[in-house]
């Protein structure tokens, strides 16, 4: 099916959306995006997504060239076109599209910031890799230091993706200094005992949307939680591990370096979580 996309300001089939060769993003990676994911046919933490796409704007000094609410009636309008009920949105924001190439940032009055968002059909709730847990391995974090903005300069994130797949495994955790930050596009975590401990929010990782949830549900569950760093070594001992992103939701990780984590399948705790997040989620999915 050809899907129906948004390219500023217009609906058009995909294979007649069109975008300047000067567009920031393509030559500068000069671009913030999201992704929200749909579950019977409703945006998940819609309004979560609205305010960090806001903060990496501000953080960037772009302008939003929608208002909130007709962004959210863009979302909508893109799920009834192409009949989505389970996958997700993308959503691009860019500085747009100046006369040239040029380091200087053009003027926002004479060059309106570019939006782009397409949806994409996937299965989320049933995922095979929940049953089977994922296998990630550790490779340097030497990304740039603004990690917090969610922008479109992905090779390094992909190159690790790519290093995982080579060494067989599903994913990559980036270490610095030490210590685990996150994957490559996701939020990690380790269990021990009853308590979940995952990386406090700074500019060395993405505020993940879905962290945010899963940390406020497993609270209301009086599960703990302990916002740390830890290294390779503490995760391989760990009972648990396991990942967050919007699009896998949480997801069980069972080897880490080679290593199996806990009992080397999917963790109680982690597979709970999910569970709560999925039914939690869909009773405030707009
Ligand atoms: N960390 C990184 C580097 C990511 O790219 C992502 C998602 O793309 C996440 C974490 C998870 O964020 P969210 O839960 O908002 O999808």
């Amino acid at each position: 099916m050809t899907r129906t996309v948004y390219v500023n300001g217009e609906y058009v089939p995909e294979t007649e959306a069109k975008v300047s060769i000067f567009d920031r993003a393509f030559l500068m990676a000069d671009g913030v995006y999201e992704v929200t994911s749909v579950i019977d046919g409703k945006l998940v933490d819609f309004e979560g997504h609205a305010v960090r796409l806001e903060r990496s704007l501000n953080e960037l000094e772009m302008r939003n060239p929608v208002t909130k609410d007709e962004l959210l009636q863009i979302h909508r309008d893109l799920i009834e076109k192409n009949d989505l009920t389970e996958g997700g949105i993308y959503l691009q924001i860019t500085r747009g599209a100046p006369a040239d190439r040029d380091f200087a940032w053009p003027n926002p009055d004479e060059t309106p910031s570019g939006i782009v968002l397409f949806t994409f059909a996937k299965n989320l709730v049933e995922m095979p890799s929940v049953k089977t847990g994922i296998k990630v391995i550790s490779i340097e974090d030497i990304r740039w230091g603004r990690r917090d903005i969610k922008t479109v300069q992905l090779l390094y994130p992909s190159m690790g993706k790519m290093m995982a797949k080579k060494a067989g495994c599903d994913d990559a955790w980036m270490v610095e200094d030490g210590f685990v930050t996150e994957g490559t596009s996701n939020n990690a975590y380790i269990v021990k005992g009853n308590k979940i401990i995952t990386r406090a929010l700074s500019n060395d990782i993405l505020h993940g949307i879905t962290r945010a949830a899963v940390l406020r549900f497993a609270a209301e569950a009086q599960m703990e939680v302990e916002e740390r760093n830890f290294t390779i070594e503490e995760a391989q001992a760990a009972d648990e591990a396991f990942i967050t992103s919007a699009t896998t939701f949480v997801q069980p990780v069972v080897e880490i370096d080679g290593a199996q984590v806990g009992e080397g399948v999917p963790g109680k705790l982690a597979l709970r979580l999910r569970e709560i997040y999925i039914e939690e989620s869909m009773k405030t999915a707009v």
